[in-house]
């Protein structure tokens, strides 16, 4: 695979000197059509878009881009807007999202990731994992967004270390966005009802180990109390294992401590940058 000089990650040194790391993010996204109007998670996403400073490239990872081979960053400059999901009222799938892809992102991923050979994709674009958060973060959609892909194989200490491996990004003005949820099991939904009892009994015991940095713990997620009921499938907690690697020892802040319709934890997390 060609490389590119200027994408070596250790050859900006001298930027990551001056340039304070940008911070990190998960954002638990919850329900499609969170993307609509605004609610108490779609105002905390503003307040973030407001609050943090501006990043030049923003590169998410969704619970929605799974794939079973390989690894993939979406490298084309005009990423689609993707409607992954049924059933949903008809104004949710009129939803664009503009924002530009990032080639020379795609790029800078690539050579970063020394673990697993990461390929330029042409097919996928935006997810609503990623849309439904950054159209309130940034409603203007006018800075550059690319997706790194999840392979469903990986170990779990595998995603952790591509979330290590892009740390040095944060020195570069891109912001690493985890798009998941720390609870999720859709078929428990009880709208408008409280927490479960293992939902709240789960999500708390991420948040002490993430303010703990206990990040083996995390990173060995299935050995935790309820992580069967909490997660019966990985891919909405995995966002979060790249999100603890690219965040190192920076402290956490968390926001939108909610439990949605009894089984979806809406918690997000900051990790280092300017907020309060
Ligand atoms: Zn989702």
């Amino acid at each position: 695979m060609p490389r590119r000089p200027q994408a070596d990650p250790a050859a900006g040194r001298e930027g990551e000197m001056a340039d304070a790391p940008m911070p990190v993010i998960f954002a638990g996204h919850g329900s499609p059509e969170n993307a609509l109007g605004s609610n108490e998670y779609s105002l905390e996403w503003k307040k973030l878009g407001r609050e943090l400073p501006r990043p030049s490239l923003i590169l998410c990872i969704s619970a929605h881009w799974v794939i079973h081979e390989g690894t993939a960053v979406t490298a084309m400059r005009t990423p689609r807007t993707i409607h992954d999901f049924y059933g949903f009222p008809d104004e949710l799938y009129a939803v664009r999202y503009p924002a530009p892809g990032s080639p020379e992102g795609a790029v800078l991923v690539r050579d970063a990731v020394r673990s697993t050979e990461v390929e330029g994709d042409y097919e996928w674009g935006l997810d609503h994992g990623t849309w439904s958060v950054l159209s309130h973060m940034y409603p203007e959609a006018d800075i550059p967004v690319i997706q790194l892909s999840l392979n469903y194989h990986h170990p779990p200490g595998l995603h952790f270390r591509i979330g290590q491996e892009l740390r040095p990004l944060r020195h570069r003005g891109v912001l690493i966005l985890g798009s998941g949820n720390l609870v999720h099991n859709l078929m428990m939904l009880r709208p408008g009802a409280g927490p479960y009892p293992w939902a709240e009994d789960f999500d708390l015991t991420v948040k002490m180990l993430v303010e703990r940095g206990d990040y083996p713990a995390l990173v060995s997620y299935p050995d935790l109390r309820n992580a069967g009921i909490a997660h019966p499938s990985p891919e909405h907690y995995l966002p979060l294992l790249y999100t603890l690697g690219a965040a190192g020892n920076d402290a956490p802040r968390f926001f939108s401590e909610k439990i949605f319709a009894g089984s979806v934890s809406m918690r997000g997390i900051v990790f280092g940058g300017q907020t309060g």
